[in-house]
């Protein structure tokens, strides 16, 4: 029987959690270890500086009170005791294309599967007016996983999974869109006078791309992206080694 690691960044309560738990089931024996909060937007931060707990909230289902990141490394180490044939994080609440994926919580969850060696996925469904329904993302999910679980991925690469509100039209392997970024904020008072700020989230505005993330979503069809932690610029390597740093006594 293979071993599914389930984790999220919305919580443990969150119900995209629960759906993808329960598509994976039918491919292994599926343990959660998700956040007690919400811990959307965090990116892979892990915590280093305090302790941190779990509890056991059911069979084979843990609350962590840290991040997703977290919730990888210790239940691999402590509850599963051992890598898992795979790692799944999500089903987000919105979608994370792009440039957004460094932001998201539910992506670094399965960044941090990839680099414990484990093959990882990502998956995340568009909001919509409507109250989410998961079923069509947790399907899509339990279809690249099984694909992961059956051909295996690259050593540090997984894949992130974007699904599209409504009924998809099918998969597209996809790049990551170039978002237009304008973050808006807001300037405020308190009741005291003073001021705060409200970061809002950006516009939804892409450079145009036929095989982005963004545009498969936007044409109704699952995005699957491969992804990597290496974020080395290659391009811009023999430019940087030109700029020498050092004087020319230090240089090799
Ligand atoms: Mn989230």
């Amino acid at each position: 029987m293979k071993r599914i690691l389930v984790t999220n960044d919305d919580g443990v309560l969150s119900q995209g959690l629960t759906a993808l738990a329960q598509a994976l089931s039918r491919l292994g024996t599926v343990t959660i270890v998700a956040p007690t909060r919400e811990a959307s937007a965090i990116g892979h931060a892990l915590t280093l500086h305090h302790p941190v707990r779990f509890d056991r909230i059911s069979e084979n289902v843990y609350a962590l009170d840290g991040t997703p990141t977290d919730c990888v490394n210790i239940g691999i180490a402590t509850i599963l005791g051992g890598l898992p044939d795979l790692v799944a994080s999500g089903i987000n609440k919105g979608l994370n294309l792009g440039d957004d994926v460094t932001y998201s919580g539910t992506v670094a969850g399965a960044m941090e599967g990839a680099l414990l060696g484990v093959p990882s996925l990502a998956v995340s469904l568009e909001r919509t007016k409507a109250p989410y329904e998961f079923a069509d993302a947790a399907e899509a999910a339990a279809r690249v996983a099984g694909a992961i679980l059956d051909r295996g991925l690259p050593a540090r690469t997984f894949l992130n999974v974007n699904v599209p509100g409504g009924k998809p039209k099918g998969f597209r392997v996809t790049v990551q869109a170039r978002r237009n970024h304008v973050t808006t904020v807001s300037a405020l008072q308190d009741p005291r006078g003073r001021p705060y700020y409200w970061i809002g989230e950006a516009e939804d505005s892409y450079y145009p791309h036929d095989r982005s993330d963004y545009q498969a979503v936007q044409d109704g069809f699952v995005s699957v992206t491969p992804l990597q932690p290496d974020l080395t610029a290659h391009d811009a390597l023999k430019l940087v080694e030109e700029m020498r740093f050092s004087s020319d006594g230090d240089r090799e």
